[in-house]
Order: C-alpha cells, then structure tokens, then sequence
C-alpha cells in the first residue's frame, strides 16, 4: 500500500471522506487522492516520491507557479512583524488601491477570507441596498458553499450529482432562482415574471464550475441591459477568472462592468483570502458606514495581504498574461490534435489561462446541459492515466484547468506526450 493510501485510510477516521474540501477526495474519477508533500514551480511532489506537472494550481491561486520565491519572502517578511492585529494596517489600503488600479469598477473593497465568503457577502449587500430577496444564478455556476448559492451548483455538487444541498432550507432556497448558463432569454422571462423582486444577478463570467465555458456573445452585456432596467445588482464572480483571463479579468476582456466584484484565489497568492467590492453608492451600505453587517477577525490578515499583494505585483506586466494564454492554447492545440490523431472526439477551449476540454462529438460546448452529457466514464479514465503518466489534472470532469506562468515548454509537451498515449489507450478500448 502507498503512503498516500495508508494516510487517506488515516484520515477518513477522523476527516469526513478523509478530506477538507470534497472534490479532493477523488470521487468524481474514482481511487484515492495523492497526498502531496510540497511543491515548487510547475510541480507537485506527493508523500511517495513522485512529481507531478499540476494544472490545479490549488485550485487558482497559484498563477505563478508553487512557492514563488518573491511570494514567499513577502510572508516571511510579513510573518517577523506578527501575525495578526484585528486592526488596520497599511497593506490593506495599498491592497484596496492595488485591486482599484487593475479592476477600476472596483471603487471601494472590502478584504474577506474566502471566495464564499466573498459572494455571500456580496448578495446580503445586494439585498439590503434593493431591498429585495430574489436572486438569480445559473446552473452549473459555483459560487462558494453559501446557503443562497448552494442551489443547483456546480464543482463537487455536481460531482456528487446533488442539485441541492440538503441543509439548505426550502424557504431560504426559494429565493434562488436558477436558469440556463448562455441563455439570455431565459433570464428576459424571469424578469419579465418577477423582476422587480430581484436583488442580484450572480454570474461566474466565463463558467469554470462545469468544467470551462466562456460566455456567448452578446450575454454578459445582455445581462448587464437586464440589471440596468429592473435595477438589479450585477455580480461578476471573479474568484477564478479575476487576474486569470486577462489581468482586469473577464470585465475587462468581455467590456462589460458589473456593479459588484467577487474576487478569491490569486489575490491572496495561497494565503486564504477573498474580497468583494464594486461601486460606492453600494459599498457604503456596508457596516460600519451603512447598516447591512459584514465582518471578519482575520479579513486583511497582514500575512495573507502580503502573499496577495506580491503576487498582484509579479502579475502586472503585459507579458505575464500574454505567455500564459499562449501556453493554455499550446496545451489545448496540442490535446486536440493528439485526440484527432487517436480518434478520439475531443473539445477543446481556453480563456486567458483558463482551459477545458470535453469528450464529446460537439464542436464546442457553450451549455450546462452539453457540459453533463459528455462521456464522464472517459474521462475518469483518461485522469488516471494522466496521472500515472505524472501530469495531475483536476479531478473531475467539471472543472476548469489551469496554465501557470511556471509550466515550461518542457512541461508542456511532456504532458502532450502524455496525453497522446492516454488517447491512443482510450482508443484501444
Ligand atoms: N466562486 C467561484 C467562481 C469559485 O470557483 C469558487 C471556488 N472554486 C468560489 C466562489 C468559492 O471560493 P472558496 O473555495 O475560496 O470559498
């Protein structure tokens, strides 16, 4: 038995599943989870001695590669200060102008810890500034564990195919209404039935909770005309595309502003912090300048500000975002023509550094309901001989991949080569 097997068996004694967070457990492809040791630029190394090129990136956060050196002073300086004051610090102003600079929707931010914390805040804000209990999200969109958001969600409620989180009371989960991602007449007719009792709409602008679907032309912006005449709060989820899909994120590469941003993951550099933020005459509801309460003893950590502030840094220049885009189109080109080669059908799309790719006979998947028809048992295989091959990919059919600035042109094609030889296994099948 590996170590990985003997600590996973540990650890379901005592961890629910044996894991923190659900989708880590593998059960969307089956087996145990890799215990991973460490891990440093492109790579993760597990408790058994192996490596493994990573497009988990921690789920987002890691853009620069694992264990960014100057990420990394930037803690260790900030850890010899202290490690936490509840009151306010320095890094947080320059943390609030920094997000200011790069997302100028973005008037005035408020620090969290987490991407779900983050959202819920921004829909207890939307709410108390409207007035209003409806919420409008989309199927197979993920917005953090949040009991308003927990209804038909993606990431691992879909892995576990629950629409619905039990837990979540029917009266609270009535105020969710749920529609189709990329279909805008959908959302015209719920407005048409009930919008002026909606708060918010909730978008993850380029979908990464049902494997990665980039938004039709022409929806966000229909969304954004929708919000403006029933006066709803537009809330772009930017936890996974924010200072992913270009470094404003996706509202600076669609051209459409909302009125509320949630940001998580890259922000924080592998430290756990979100943040939420968006027009003024919004945010001055917050507490302690308006009455909708909101708080946090760890929101604007000065530990977690420096490993975000660091990595907002390194992030800056033009050529960072460029060369990570080229290296997701290279993985997919490369991915798509290995599947072709093997006859296998395959779908492939990036946005920025974000990729997806689908075993399916469509040429493009732009729907939730396209997303869960594709052939999962492929994949789940197609994941273990990728990881065998040592190359981790998420796993489970619904989620988005990620491309750091660290993977190699080495890297690259190693994992190319890899997947040429799991499709051609595929095929044999
Ligand atoms: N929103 C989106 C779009 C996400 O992808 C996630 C996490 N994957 C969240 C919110 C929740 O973030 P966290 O896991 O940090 O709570």
């Amino acid at each position: 038995m590996s170590r990985s097997q003997q600590l996973y068996q540990q650890a379901c004694q005592t961890i629910p599943g044996g894991v923190n967070s659900p989708v880590r457990a593998f059960n969307g492809v089956g087996g145990t989870p890799v215990f991973i040791e460490r891990a440093d630029g492109a790579y993760l190394y597990d408790v058994d001695g192996n490596d493994y090129v990573d497009y988990v990136g921690s789920w987002g956060p890691m853009i620069m590669g694992h264990n960014h050196p100057a990420i990394r002073q930037a803690v260790v300086d900030a850890v010899q200060q202290g490690l936490s004051y509840g009151a306010p610090t320095a890094a947080e102003v320059t943390m609030a102008e920094t997000i200011q600079s790069i997302m100028p929707a973005m008037e005035k931010v408020r620090m969290v810890n987490s991407g779900t914390e983050a959202t819920m805040s921004a829909i207890r804000l939307a709410r108390g500034y409207t007035g209003r209990n409806k919420l409008l999200k989309f199927e197979g969109c993920y917005h953090g564990h949040s009991d308003s958001l927990l209804v038909k969600a993606g990431s691992g409620m879909l892995t576990m195919g629950e629409p619905t989180s039990p837990g979540v009371p029917a009266d609270l989960a009535k105020h969710t209404v749920t529609v189709s991602f990329n279909n805008i007449d959908e959302v015209k007719a719920v407005f048409a039935e009930c919008g002026e009792d909606i708060a918010a709409i909730i978008v993850e602008p380029v979908a990464g909770n049902m494997n990665c679907i980039p938004p039709v032309d022409g929806f966000l912006q229909g969304l954004r005309d929708i919000c403006d005449q029933f006066g709803s709060v537009l809330i772009f989820d930017e936890v996974m595309t924010g200072f992913r899909v270009a470094l404003g994120g996706a509202q600076a590469l669609y051209g459409v502003t909302p009125d509320l941003t949630t940001l998580g993951k890259i922000i924080g550099g592998g430290m756990p912090v979100g943040a939420f933020g968006g027009k003024a005459a919004i945010m001055d509801h917050i507490a302690p300048t308006g009455p909708v309460y909101q708080a946090g003893t760890l929101s604007g950590n000065p530990v977690a500000m420096a490993a975000g502030l660091a990595t907002l840094t390194l992030i800056q220049p033009a050529e960072i975002h460029q060369t990570i885009a080229e290296k997701a189109e290279y993985l997919m080109a490369g991915f798509s023509s290995a599947a072709k080669e093997a006859g296998i059908s395959l779908a492939t799309v990036t946005v920025g550094g974000m990729f997806g790719y689908f075993f399916t006979e469509a040429e493009q998947v732009t729907s939730f309901e396209q997303a869960t028809q594709c052939d999962v048992e492929r994949f789940k295989k197609f994941f273990h001989l990728m990881l065998n091959e040592g190359v981790y990919l998420a796993p489970s059919a619904y989620e988005a991949g990620f491309v750091s600035y660290a993977h190699s042109q080495q890297d690259l094609d190693k994992t190319i080569a890899a997947a040429a030889k799991a499709f051609a296994t595929l095929a044999a099948q």
